[in-house]
């Protein structure tokens, strides 16, 4: 049984403001929606305005397919949030918009109602929505039409259509000619910080178990050595065991303890004290460790009891690692909230749910979240700031 029952394809569009800033903000919006999950994101196109006031800016428009328990309704209303968040105001018909986002296919339902009508009433007749559906439902049937997108978009004359390349990351420039560690960065939240140290001008040594089993005290010296002889600027011990959707999901309560342990805070506690010493003796240095919020308040469960216990001890090493090493290094924590990783992407209807009733801001952190606070630590923005645990979860207090 899925938790995630429809898919649906939405349109999204901008001509007023950083159009291209806004398609990815909502794209992001999207991704950290409970209950919804986006699949497949097409090209962002450079379209001509269809109708409007004449002089208007081009169109950037872009097509994306979710799966969501949302009914049709519920996804609308979301749709339109998320333009208000973003500045839509409406006015006369056609007018420029920062951000318009339609349904364009919720499974094969046809409805027409005042407010909603799906498949989206004039979907056939547009170039500039049919070119980015295309991209990533091509083969898919429109239910009253019976035609396939590929087809219904042949008919139509796709000029004034132009794709565009790829977003580039942002860069902020935060972290020029630095080089960092960053732990557990082949996936989830180490992928993120390494993707934007890099983006922001870091070289990043990035560590998978392959490169170094973390649960064997010998290779977590030679990473250290490595990284020191590369020269390092800043740590990030950032893995973590998955006991959650690895391997390790079925091991028993205690192989799990000893996993976290082992890996979660014996190897960050090796690293940061071997290496958090040498930037000591050399005069400067930043280490950042990972802890977990709910390790304060408490939360009912076997993994819980586990993660609080492991990742409780991360955060109170941090802050006496942070008063040995300053004032040449600074020592600190980033306390994740409910962030959509691996486990997030699948999880019931139930904790889709919870996230949504637990977190003031009513959604889930993205990798990235975490990633732009390990940049700001990081930092020299962040220069008088150490020993803290940076909490990222939506609003908990
Ligand atoms: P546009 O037609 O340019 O997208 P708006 O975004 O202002 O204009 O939408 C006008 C109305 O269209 C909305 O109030 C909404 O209720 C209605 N509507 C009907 N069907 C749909 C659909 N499939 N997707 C989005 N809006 C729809
Ligand atoms: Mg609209």
């Amino acid at each position: 049984m899925t938790v995630f029952m429809t898919t649906a394809f939405l349109a999204l569009g901008s001509n007023l403001g950083d159009s291209r800033g806004t398609l990815d903000a909502a794209v992001r919006r999207l991704r950290a929606e409970p209950g919804l999950r986006v699949l497949r994101i097409s090209s962002y196109y450079k379209t001509a305005p269809v109708g409007g006031p004449p002089g208007q800016a081009l169109y950037l428009n872009a097509a994306v397919a979710v799966e969501a328990a949302h009914s049709p309704q519920a996804l609308l209303a979301l749709c339109q949030r998320i333009e208000h968040q973003h500045g839509r105001q409406r006015s006369e018909k056609d007018a420029p918009r920062t951000l318009d986002i339609d349904v364009l296919l919720y499974g094969d339902e046809v409805m027409d109602s005042p407010e909603l009508t799906v498949p989206h009433p004039r979907l056939h007749e547009r170039a500039f929505v049919l070119a980015p559906l295309a991209e990533i439902a091509g083969s898919v049937t429109h239910p009253v039409l019976k035609t396939t997108i590929d087809d219904l978009l042949k008919a139509v004359s796709p000029h004034d259509c132009e794709k565009t390349p790829p977003s580039r990351p942002l860069t902020r420039g935060g972290l020029p000619e630095l080089r960092a560690l960053v732990t557990g960065s082949t996936s989830g939240i180490g992928k993120a910080i390494a993707d934007l140290f890099e983006a922001s001008g870091a070289t990043v040594l990035r560590h998978g178990s392959r490169l170094a089993d973390l649960r064997e005290a010998a290779q977590v010296d030679r990473l250290a050595e490595d990284a020191w002889a590369g020269g390092l600027d800043i740590l990030v011990c950032n893995a973590g065991a998955d006991t959650l959707t690895g391997a390790l999901a079925k091991a028993s309560y205690n192989d799990k303890l000893e996993a976290l342990l082992d890996i979660d805070l014996k190897s960050t506690m090796r690293l940061a004290r071997t290496l958090g010493g040498r930037m000591k003796v050399r005069g400067r240095g930043v280490i950042l460790t990972i802890g977990w919020d709910q390790a304060e308040t408490g939360m009912e469960g076997e993994s819980p009891q586990l993660f609080a216990a492991v990742k409780g001890a991360v955060m109170t090493f941090t802050r006496s690692l942070a008063k040995s090493l300053a004032p040449e290094v600074r020592v600190n924590c980033i306390a994740p909230g409910w962030i959509r990783t691996a486990w997030g992407e699948t999880a019931s209807a139930e904790w889709q749910e919870r996230v949504r009733r637990e977190t003031p801001l009513g959604i889930w952190g993205l990798p990235e979240d975490v990633a732009n606070a390990a940049l700001w630590l990081a930092s020299p923005l962040a220069s008088f700031i150490t020993g803290q645990t940076i909490r990222v979860n939506g609003g908990v207090v």
